[in-house]
Parts: structure tokens; sequence; C-alpha cells
């Protein structure tokens, strides 16, 4: 079969083009508005993006990583407590429990999923009696959700709060349910390549609890209750008119984009078979919504290398664990059982082109060098 090198394109330029005429306009309207911080296009959003997840509040913030220091900070999270979460992750989960006083505690990750490992998270609390846990942030790495009843179990049966990561799970279910209505609280991030976007940073809390949420709104600006008086020691945390007005755009598209994401990971399944690379499953009951393609070989450099003089792009998320990152090594408390998997995996992951506006040729082109590749 002969194919010709199909085009992959960068994906937040692509997204940007495939929604040019409505995100050209609703920027206009913002500017020409003359309200450029905290009006009608946030309030608008937040009721919109609550109504998507299914749930009470959505509390547009500054980005992913502000959005999980408010929700922890709202909680009364802070010095001397400690926060459960996995090492295998965006640094930012384990930087936003630093940004508020309290200790992270990196527990290890079930192998197949990436997610946190609920019997390693029992086993951790029950090794370490003296520590103050309050709560345990599960990330649905990749799209993929975690074990959130196991996880829901273990936190009611210590008291712990449980705020999800939804930064890369925006639709996601599991067992029918969506992600960022399991916990107390979920935060999202719209960095320009998630399965929602933006063209610049921004995020939001999501939470059933109108009580946290309005003490999320004193956080994000300033701690005010009212303008000007400071009720609390808040930051600065808000979501821009411009970047609501966009993500106002997007939404009602990310169902359909989920899909397409879906549809190319189906793909890969059906033409990517190799037997020495393993592609990645999806937990029982679960929807995955495949913010990456993540294949995983033990000769993942080779085959790293292999595909891009293919021309195939790939990338590692992540290359290391964030308890072996310089900020982090030698620091951080390790959860029972040691971080093993974790290590295991950032040395074996590869994400393959994923994003909504990958043709089918791109992928099938993709999928044919991956299936062909030899160690
Ligand atoms: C992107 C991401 C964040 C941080 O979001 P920002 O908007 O970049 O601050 C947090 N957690 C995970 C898992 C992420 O992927």
């Amino acid at each position: 079969m002969q194919n010709a090198k199909p085009e992959f394109p960068f994906q937040p330029i692509a997204e940007y083009r495939a929604y040019k005429g409505a995100i050209d306009a609703a920027m206009l309207r913002v500017c020409e508005s003359g309200n450029y911080i905290l009006g009608p296009e946030c309030v608008a959003f937040e009721k919109e993006f609550a109504a998507w997840i299914g749930s009470e509040n959505a509390v547009g913030v500054a980005n992913g990583t502000d959005a999980l220091v408010l929700a922890l900070r709202a909680l009364g999270i802070g010095a001397g407590d400690t926060v459960l979460t996995v090492s295998h992750t965006a640094v930012a989960t384990v930087a936003a429990i630093e940004l508020t006083g309290a200790e992270p505690l990196l527990v290890d990750i079930e192998p197949a999923t990436f997610t946190l490992d609920p019997q390693k998270l029992a086993d951790t609390i029950r090794a370490n009696p003296q520590r103050r846990f309050k709560a345990v942030i599960p990330v649905h790495l990749y799209g993929q959700p975690a074990d959130m009843p196991a996880i829901l179990a273990i936190a009611q049966q210590h008291g712990l709060r449980v705020i999800e990561d939804c930064a890369q799970c925006h639709g996601a279910t599991l067992g029918g349910k969506i992600t960022g209505t399991f916990g107390d609280a979920a935060t999202f991030s719209f960095y320009p390549t998630k399965n929602l976007g933006a063209i610049g940073d921004g995020g939001a809390v999501v939470t059933q609890d109108a009580t946290l949420a309005a003490r999320i709104r004193e956080l994000r600006q300033y701690g005010w209750k009212s303008r000007y008086i400071s009720d609390t020691t808040g930051m600065n945390s808000r979501l821009d008119e411009l970047q609501a007005a966009i993500l106002r755009v997007k939404l009602p598209h990310l169902r359909a984009d989920n899909q397409r994401r879906h549809d190319i990971a189906a793909l890969y399944g059906k033409h990517a078979a190799n037997a020495a690379i393993t592609l990645p499953p999806v937990r029982a009951g679960a929807e995955h919504v495949y913010h990456q393609y993540v294949v995983r070989s033990p000769q993942r450099d080779a085959l790293m290398a292999a595909l891009k003089l293919q021309g195939v792009p790939s990338a590692i998320h992540y290359p290391q664990p964030v308890h072996t990152q310089p900020a982090y090594l030698g620091r951080i408390v390790h959860g029972a059982g040691g971080l093993g998997e974790s290590e295991r995996a950032c040395r074996e992951v590869l994400s393959l082109p994923m994003h909504p506006q990958l043709t089918d040729d791109a992928a099938l082109f993709a999928a044919e060098k991956i299936s062909r590749w030899q160690p």
C-alpha cells in the first residue's frame, strides 16, 4: 500500500482554525463590550459548564493549578496537613498541594490504567497513623477514570476529602457517572491542549456544595466578600472574559470532539496491534476520553525514534515521575510499597498523535508504522 506522509497538525492551531469564525466573533464581542474580567461571559460559561458536567456549581479560575489550590484552601487544608496523590501526573497536582502549605504524600499507580492504586492508598494510610491526612486527589490521567468506588470507600473510612483532578478527563465516565461528580470537588484545566482548551490559560472548580463554591469565589478574588473588603486572605485567580467566551464557543462541540478521539482510539486498537507494544486498556465500566492515547513498551525510546524517522510525531507524558524531579528529589514522602510502577511507567509510556482534528489518514499512517515496528 502506498501512502504519502499525511500531515500531523499542531493541535492548538488546528482547533482554532476549526472554530475560527465563531471564536473571532466571540473575541470581538468581548473587546467591544468593555467588560474584561468576571463579566457576563464568565457567568454564562460557569452555568453552561456546570450543566454540561451535571453539577450544581462551577467557578471559573485562572488555570488548573490554581483550581487545585483553591479547592484545597476552601476545604480548610493547609500547613500541618497531608494530602495523598500520585507521582505519575502533571507536576501541577503536587505543586498545588505544596502551595497551600500542606505536604504531599505520593502513592503508586495501577500499571494498567496509570491511575491511583486504591490498595496502596489504604496501605499508606494504615502505615502512617501519626499523619493528619485530610484529602486525596485522584488524577484521571490521560482521560481514564481512576477507580472511584474503591477510592471513595477508603476516603469515607478515614474521613478524607476527595478532590478529583479532572484536567485530562472532561467528559469521561465510570459506571455511567461523569468524572467531576464523585468527590467533594473537581478541578479542571482549560490549557490549550486539553480536551476543552482556551486560547490561553483557564480553569474551573466544580462542586455540588454551594457553600464551598461561595468560598472559592471569595478566595479567587482577594478574599473579597464585597468589593475592596477582604474577608479572608485570598489570591487573584480569575477566568477572564476572552477565555470564557472562547470556551463557550468550544463547549457545545466537546461531546463530538471526545467522540472523534474515541474513533481514533478505535482505529489504533484495530490497526496498531504489535506484540511488542501494549495498547491502553479501558477500565471496566469506564468511558475513556483519550486526552492522550498512551501505549507502553520496554523499548520505548527505540520505538519513539523509529516513529520519528518515519514521520510520526509522539511524546512522553511524563518523562520523570514527580518524586525524581530535581525540585522534589529526596524530600517527598513515598507511599506504602514504593513508587516502582510510577517509575516504570515513565520509562515505558509513549503518547501517539491524538486530537479531534487528526485525520483518519494520519491516524492510519501512524498505526501502520506502529504495527510494523520491530524492537
Ligand atoms: C494540565 C494539568 C494540570 C494543571 O493545569 P494548568 O491549567 O496547566 O495549571 C493539573 N493536573 C493535570 C493532571 C494536568 O494535566
